[in-house]
């Protein structure tokens, strides 16, 4: 059968499918413009895209013939689901490879916040490191502190297991509640949303992208977090209100942030590139050789079972057909 593939895949992994199958590769790192994806479907069967594609019905419409639709990553939000369900069209996801790395990541962020490390190695660079001082560079220690996490699936727990490691104190909202065992076993406690925003000195966001989660930190929340807090977001970009965030930090409503997605990305915001008191990343939560070789992987087995026929592991709309 006919596959197309919007990025570039590790050599093994294009290997594995074009045993099968026939393969046209967007082979480049620049993400596939719009007219490239609406030819590069036609007449395809399977799909292979990655997350910075949309996945909308102008494209299912040019692939009459598409069994299956899978994604190289976990988040979903840029694939029109109920368009592929109408369609029969199984979509699939790569749960569970990237946890580790995203979660090190946030904890990369919390600790790059809370102890200037971005602001520290610039200056070493820039000759800026002249001698020591006792009330030179001070930050924020970590340890003891609060950690409140919003979105308590796979990447929330295994934060709240590394916050552990430094005696924290961990608060978690999310849609659906642990058992109380579960919560015993994990040393956290679950409160309302605004509680936790209350009382938490950091705030690590980690629910998908939806409907019910845009915005979910506006104006409102910042308002309500403790001046001293710092909000970490390696979940989407438009679950924040960036806007809102640039103004808040840049009044000091709250002490500062660290990014690794944004609400238009890669735009930044107005403002927020010269606040120094956020540390910005290029998205890059999942990247490490180990997990985007499993990533791709696990997005090539899902395709080939689709284009066999197969219920594919990692599907998302098998249930609703
Ligand atoms: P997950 O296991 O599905 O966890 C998401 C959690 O959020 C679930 O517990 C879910 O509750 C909860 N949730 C959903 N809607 C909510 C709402 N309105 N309010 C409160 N909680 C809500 O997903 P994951 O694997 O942890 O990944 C989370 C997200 O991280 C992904 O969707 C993706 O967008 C992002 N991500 C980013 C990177 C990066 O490179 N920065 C890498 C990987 C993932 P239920 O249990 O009720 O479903």
């Amino acid at each position: 059968m006919k596959v197309f593939i919007t990025a570039r895949v590790p050599e093994e992994v294009l290997a594995r499918i074009t045993l099968e199958h026939s393969v046209e590769i967007h082979d480049e790192d620049q993400p596939i413009d719009r007219a490239r994806m609406l030819k590069g479907v036609e007449n395809k069967e399977g799909l292979l895209c990655t997350i910075t594609d949309r996945i909308d019905k102008e494209v299912l419409e040019r692939a009459p013939g598409l069994k299956v639709i899978a994604n190289n990553g976990v988040g979903f939000d840029h694939i029109d689901i109920e368009a592929a369900t109408a369609r029969r069209i199984p979509v699939t996801n790569t749960p569970g490879v990237l946890t580790d790395e995203t979660a090190d990541l946030t904890f990369a962020l919390i600790l790059a916040c809370a102890r200037r490390i971005v602001e520290g190695d610039r200056m070493t660079r820039e000759g800026e490191f002249k001698y020591w001082a006792p009330l030179h560079f001070l930050g924020l220690r970590v340890s003891g502190k609060s950690l409140g996490i919003v979105g308590f699936g796979r990447i929330g727990q295994a934060v709240a297991r590394r916050a552990r490691g430094f005696d924290m104190k961990v608060l978690y909202h999310s849609r659906t509640r642990l058992d109380l065992s579960q919560e015993k076993h994990l040393g956290v406690s679950c409160m309302p949303l605004d509680e936790l925003l209350r009382e938490a000195d950091f705030v690590t966001l980690h629910v998908p992208l939806g409907p019910s989660t845009r915005h979910l930190i506006g104006s409102r929340e910042l308002e309500i977090m403790k001046p001293s807090g710092w909000l970490i977001n390696t979940a989407r970009g438009p679950v924040v209100d960036e806007k809102a965030l640039v103004e808040a930090l840049r009044h000091g409503r709250i002490r500062g942030a660290g990014l690794d997605v944004y609400e238009n990305e890669p735009e930044l915001s107005p403002g927020l590139a010269i606040l120094k008191n956020a540390v910005l990343l290029p998205h890059m939560g999942s990247a490490t050789i180990e997990t985007r070789t499993k990533m791709a992987l696990m997005a090539a087995e899902n395709l080939l079972a689709g284009l066999r026929g197969d219920r594919p592991p990692n599907c998302l709309n098998w249930e609703r057909f």
